[in-house]
């Protein structure tokens, strides 16, 4: 949309109130509002100034200034005030007229930017499918009734205590049982209905919903595809709306990785590809499903990179515990066709040469998706460019069940880092395809590590309800 548009737009829907909003290192939104009555052509020339001391890892407070520049392309009435406001989505500006560098949206523009450059493609699409939970109360009930569930014996023993008093008498989702059953069973239908609507509504297109594996609410809605920082975007929209409706219902929802120890926890598979001038540069007929040589070299880079991306992709404490056997989430570094239990997946089902792509499944929505999916593009170019070959490095393609290999075939696969703290000195160790390129600096990487270090010694120094279990009569 161009800017007369969305001054347009402003008075057609006698828009009160234009907010601006720029992302935070963390992935977090933030937003200044003006009244529209401030807002003019020049407002989007000139931008808005912000303080931008007071967010984590970005400026110190000696040089605090810092500067919105609004994207009006990304302008959306926002459907939750009771004022008609206008979202503007912005990026973020040094005093000086520069890119910040440390700007998570102006780094997945670069990254962009550096693709079509590079000569590799015109667009590259991401489609994350981004789940999350709702909950209210949390209706836990026995493993009796899940054939399906099989646990190490502490796990199990855990869950054994999830029995609800009087048994399950009602129409309740079981562990890990909650795949797609219709209601009474599925109680969320209405609210993610009503998420849809407001998405929908927001400009988003969205291809479905449905409530996922675990236990209690836990659901997930599929929008469109799209090129990398509107994809990001969207996901930004999709996670306000989400948070929003369910506050509006009396919930809370929670992209959280790993919220319940023993069931499914909530992934962000990222499906990729890369076209040139619209004709799809990952498909290739009769290949390993129907993959063309540089897809493959994609997923190349992607694998050989993943212990260091999962720094960005999967940047919590708590992202490592979803990344665990038997939950349906990856622990292996290897790629197949159809199988959920590897790294990277190739969609074979309804697949047409345009939708021919690659999902990777590791990632998770505490991901900034601005840093997480430059990142995964840097990675896939780097295989391309260096022609680094999947199959000739060992990681597949694998199509048996990897969770039920053999201990001497295990051996031969690479699994995703234990840690976060495993993920950065990964991402220390090996950041050149990041920075080569210049879309992320190195102080860019050292500042991000050390953000995410505080994070990871934050957590390890606070007693875990688990060790009362382990170590309270010793
Ligand atoms: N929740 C699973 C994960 O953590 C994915 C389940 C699915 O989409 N089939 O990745
Ligand atoms: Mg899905
Ligand atoms: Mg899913
Ligand atoms: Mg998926």
């Amino acid at each position: 949309m161009a800017v007369e548009n969305v001054m347009k737009l402003i008075k057609e829907k006698n828009v009160e109130f234009v907010d601006f909003r720029f992302i935070s290192l963390l992935g977090q939104a933030h937003h200044i509002t003006l009244p529209a009555t401030e807002v003019d052509e020049e407002t989007f020339v000139n931008g808005v100034a912000f303080d931008g001391s007071s967010l984590p890892g970005f400026r110190g407070i000696e040089e605090s200034d810092m500067v919105m520049m609004p994207d009006p392309e990304s302008a959306y009435m926002d459907p939750f005030t009771a004022h008609p406001t206008l979202i503007v989505m912005s990026d973020i500006y040094t005093p000086d007229g520069q890119r910040y560098e440390r700007d998570p949206r102006s780094i997945a523009q670069k990254a962009e930017e550096y693709m079509q450059k590079s000569g590799v493609g015109t667009a590259a699409f991401f489609a994350p499918e981004s789940e999350f939970f709702i909950f209210d109360d949390v209706r836990y009930e026995s493993t009796m009734n899940s054939s399906s569930f099989s646990v190490d014996s502490e796990e199990a023993a855990w869950n054994s205590n999830r029995k609800e008093e009087g048994g399950n008498l009602g129409f309740k989702v079981r562990v890990k049982g909650g795949y797609v059953p219709v209601a009474p069973t599925d109680t969320q239908q209405d609210i993610r209905s009503e998420m849809v609507r407001l998405m929908q509504e927001s400009g988003l297109r969205v291809e479905r919903h449905h409530h996922e594996v675990a236990t209690a609410g836990q659901a997930e809605i599929n929008f469109r595809f799209d090129t990398l920082t509107k994809t990001a975007d969207n996901l930004m929209k999709y996670k306000y709306i989400i948070h929003n409706v369910a506050r509006q219902y009396g919930k809370v929802a929670t992209f959280m990785p790993k919220p319940l120890f023993g069931d499914n926890g909530s992934g962000m598979h990222v499906h990729q590809s890369i076209f040139n001038e619209g004709e799809p540069l990952f498909y290739e007929k009769g290949g390993y499903g129907n993959l063309s040589q540089m897809a493959l070299y994609y997923i190349g880079g992607i694998l050989h990179h993943a212990p260091a991306l999962l720094a960005i992709t999967n940047p919590s404490t708590n992202s490592f515990k979803r990344l665990v056997p038997g939950y349906e989430a990856p622990v292996n570094l290897v790629f197949s066709k159809g199988n959920r239990s590897a790294a990277v997946r190739i969609p074979v089902a309804a697949v047409t040469p345009k939708g021919c792509r690659i999902e990777f499944r590791t990632p998770d929505s505490t991901a900034n998706p601005y840093l997480a999916f430059a990142a995964m593009l840097l990675a896939g170019l780097d295989g391309i460019k260096r022609k680094i070959d999947p199959t000739a490095l060992g990681y597949g393609p694998f199509d048996k069940n990897i969770y039920e290999l053999s201990d001497e075939e295990k051996k031969e696969i690479r699994s995703v880092p234990g840690t976060l703290d495993e993920a950065l000195d990964a991402l220390e160790a090996d950041c050149d395809f990041l920075t080569e390129s210049g879309v992320f600096s190195k102080d860019f990487i050292d500042n991000y590590v050390a953000l995410k270090r505080s994070e990871a010694k934050a957590v390890a120094i606070r007693v875990h309800p688990h060790e009362y279990s382990l170590y309270f009569d010793c």
